[in-house]
This record gives structure tokens, C-alpha cells and sequence, in this order.
């Protein structure tokens, strides 16, 4: 059975602007797009007490909120906490695997000791050395974790022991379970699913007959079972990110500014996930409000922002629908495959 401890910073681009400047304490505070019409990237406790919460465009949130303090997002500031923090976590376990700045999975199951303690240790030493906090999941897959992380949130932790996953798994929300998106947990409340319970009444056969080869994947999900590793060096073939707007985006100055965020993440992404691959393709992700999608790309090493917006462009003019979804990425060229795990180099050598 394997100990895996989900961590996830608390607003993390917020709580590092607010650490910054002590004078916005108990203030409504959002991180975004620079542009004047942009996108929430994350926003602290007392702005979302408004209603506001990230992938918002500003003017809604200011709409929301009109005391909000709107900051331009800091991505070196983030990304040297974020070192900070991932050294600590290294030195608890080899097996990190970064989802994101804010965001890892550790794998603890080969440490002598309780994964509770060692998740509060962890959270005790970010504190001290960079006064964030951080929220803990603990459990014994990966899919979990993640949600167990969000329960306490922030500054707690939640633990699901084995013996707990099946009565908690039964009124879980559809939702919840990894790879389960807005649209598909919408198309399974439609049929009268709302929890993984519900979902539980289906056979492997009728699971594998409505959703093919993901369907095997849900029935062991829905039952809490999740058997991808920690991975600490994975290979990707590409990397992507996407926000789903609140609010369709009409005009090219929206559309524009949501993009600017999202290549911004991307960099940082590259950087934090894939600095040693080479890149060779940029993409851009559309999917309008007709939920009909497109995807636009070229052969690019080095992508610009510039190169984003152009696809961007390419790809706003085979609908006239407003977009609902952005999305940016790189592929890389396919390097020699390399293990994965430490259990992969064991079985290597
Ligand atoms: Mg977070």
C-alpha cells in the first residue's frame, strides 16, 4: 500500500504578493493578467468572500469586488519560493513529482514514519523558511490525495486511510474524479450520476460499452483505486495548459489578455517541468462557445508570445462564436526514453 502526500500552497501567487506587502492584510487581493482587461490567475480567501476566483476576467471581478487590489502577476518572485519549497521537499524524498509551481506528490511509503507527521513537518518548514502556507492530502494513490488536500484548505491537512475510501468514495461527487471535467460531470448528472456511488452501479462491461477504453480507468476510479506512480522525471510529449472562462470571451482584447496569462504560465511551466527537452512545435487550443474546437500549430523552437497570439488569430477566424476555452502548449522532440521511477532504474541495471 503506498503513502502518497498531495501538497498544495494556499493561493500561492496571492500569499507570496501579500507577504510582500504586509499594508494589504485583511484586503481583497486577485493576481492576473497585466493587461486592463485581463484574467484572474488566483486571488486570496477574502476576494473570493466576493465571489471572485481565477480564470474571472478583471473587469467582473472589479465588478464583484470593487475595493479588489489587482496585481500583475511576479512569475520570478513565484518561481524562487517555489525552489525554496521544492528543496524542502526533496529533502524529506527523491520521489517529487511537481505538478506545478504550487503543486507536488510525494511518495513517502518507503519512510519509517507516519505520513501525517511527516506532511506536518513539511508544512511546519515551508512556513518558517518562506512564511506561506501549505495544505496536505494524505492517502494511498494519487487521485486521493489531490482531494484530500483541498478538504482543510487553508493551512490544514486531511488524511483518507484505506479503511475510509470506500464510505468516502460513495458520496463523492462525479466531478471529483481525476480526468472528470466540467462538460463530462455535467453529461453524467444529466443521465441522474452525481457521485461516484451512482457510478458504482454500473458493471465494468457497461462502463467499457459508454466510455471504451477510459471506461475500465472510471470503474477503478469511482471505486477510489488509482495506480499511476509518483512520477519524479517524467517524459512528456508535450505540455499544455487551458482556462475555461466564466464569462465567453468576445473581443480580440479579451481573448488576447487570457492568452498573455497563459503563455506566462507556459514559461514557467517549461522552466519548472521540461528546462533539458527541446521544443518544436507551439500549439493553441480554441474551444467556442458552440463547444466545437479547434486546434492551431507551427514548427517553432522557441515560441514568443507574438507566436501564440498569431495562432491565436488563425484560430479565432474559423468561428465567428465567442470562446469559452483557451488553451497554449509545446510539443518536444521525442529524446531517448528515459526511466521514469527509481523502481524502473532499479529493474535497469
Ligand atoms: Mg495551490
Amino acid at each position: 500500500m503506498r503513502k502518497i502526500i498531495h501538497l498544495d500552497m494556499d493561493c500561492f501567487y496571492a500569499a507570496v504578493e501579500m507577504r510582500e506587502r504586509p499594508e494589504l492584510a485583511g484586503q481583497p487581493v486577485a493576481v492576473g493578467g497585466g493587461a486592463r482587461r485581463g484574467v484572474v490567475t488566483t486571488c486570496n480567501y477574502e476576494a473570493r468572500k466576493f465571489g471572485v476566483h481565477s480564470a474571472m476576467p478583471g473587469f467582473q471581478a472589479k465588478e464583484r469586488c470593487p475595493q479588489l487590489v489587482f496585481l500583475p502577476v511576479r512569475f520570478d518572485l513565484y518561481r524562487a519560493e517555489s525552489a525554496k519549497i521544492r528543496r524542502i521537499l526533496r529533502d524529506v524524498t527523491p520521489l517529487v513529482e511537481p505538478l506545478s509551481l504550487d503543486e507536488a506528490y510525494l511518495d513517502v511509503s518507503g519512510l519509517d514514519r507516519y505520513a501525517w507527521d511527516i506532511a506536518k513537518e513539511i508544512r511546519k518548514r515551508i512556513f518558517e523558511e518562506t512564511r506561506l502556507t501549505a495544505s496536505a492530502g494524505i492517502a494511498p494513490n494519487k487521485m486521493l490525495a489531490k482531494i484530500a488536500s483541498d478538504w482543510r484548505k487553508p493551512n490544514g491537512q486531511f488524511a483518507i486511510t484505506p479503511d475510509q475510501i470506500e464510505a468516502f468514495m460513495r458520496d463523492l461527487p462525479v466531478r471529483k474524479i481525476w480526468g472528470v471535467g466540467p462538460k463530462s460531470a455535467e453529461k453524467f448528472n444529466q443521465r441522474g450520476i452525481q457521485t461516484c456511488g451512482d457510478l458504482q452501479q454500473f458493471t465494468q462491461a457497461e462502463l467499457v460499452q459508454q466510455h471504451g477504453k477510459w471506461g475500465s480507468e472510471l470503474y477503478r476510479l469511482c471505486r477510489g483505486k488509482d495506480d499511476r506512480p509518483v512520477e519524479p522525471n517524467q517524459v512528456r510529449k508535450s505540455l499544455s495548459n487551458e482556462s475555461t472562462f466564466s464569462d465567453n470571451l468576445t473581443t480580440l482584447e479579451e481573448c488576447q489578455a487570457a492568452m498573455e496569462v497563459l503563455v506566462k504560465e507556459l514559461e514557467e511551466d517549461l522552466r519548472v517541468k521540461a528546462s533539458d527537452r527541446h521544443v518544436y512545435k507551439a500549439f493553441v487550443k480554441v474551444k467556442f462557445a458552440d463547444f466545437t474546437r479547434t486546434t492551431r500549430e507551427c514548427i517553432c523552437e522557441k515560441p514568443s508570445l507574438e507566436t501564440y497570439q498569431t495562432l491565436l488569430l488563425e484560430a479565432r477566424k474559423r468561428s465567428p462564436q465567442p470562446i469559452r476555452l483557451l488553451g497554449s502548449g509545446v510539443r518536444f522532440v521525442e529524446d531517448r526514453v528515459t526511466p521514469s521511477s527509481p523502481q524502473q532504474w532499479l529493474e535497469l541495471e
